[in-house]
């Protein structure tokens, strides 16, 4: 089960929104939320582009 944290510092700018091949996130008041979680690949793509560093997927 595959665990995903958005740090509140979220800009919500969208990018790991377009950058996810699977649709996990989507953006909720101005914030992503990784509401689709169950469905990650665990290819860390979103970790990498995010220009704040908010997100941590943990295995
Ligand atoms: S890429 Fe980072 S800052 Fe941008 S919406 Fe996603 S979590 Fe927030
Ligand atoms: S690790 Fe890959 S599949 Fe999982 S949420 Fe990030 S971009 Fe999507």
């Amino acid at each position: 089960m595959v665990k995903i944290v958005v740090d509140p510092k979220c800009t919500g700018c969208e990018t790991c929104v377009n950058t996810c091949p699977v649709g996990v996130y989507e953006i909720k008041d101005g914030k992503s939320v990784p509401s689709k979680s169950s469905e990650c690949l665990v290819c860390r793509a979103c970790e990498a582009q995010c220009p704040e560093g908010a997100i941590q997927v943990i295995e």
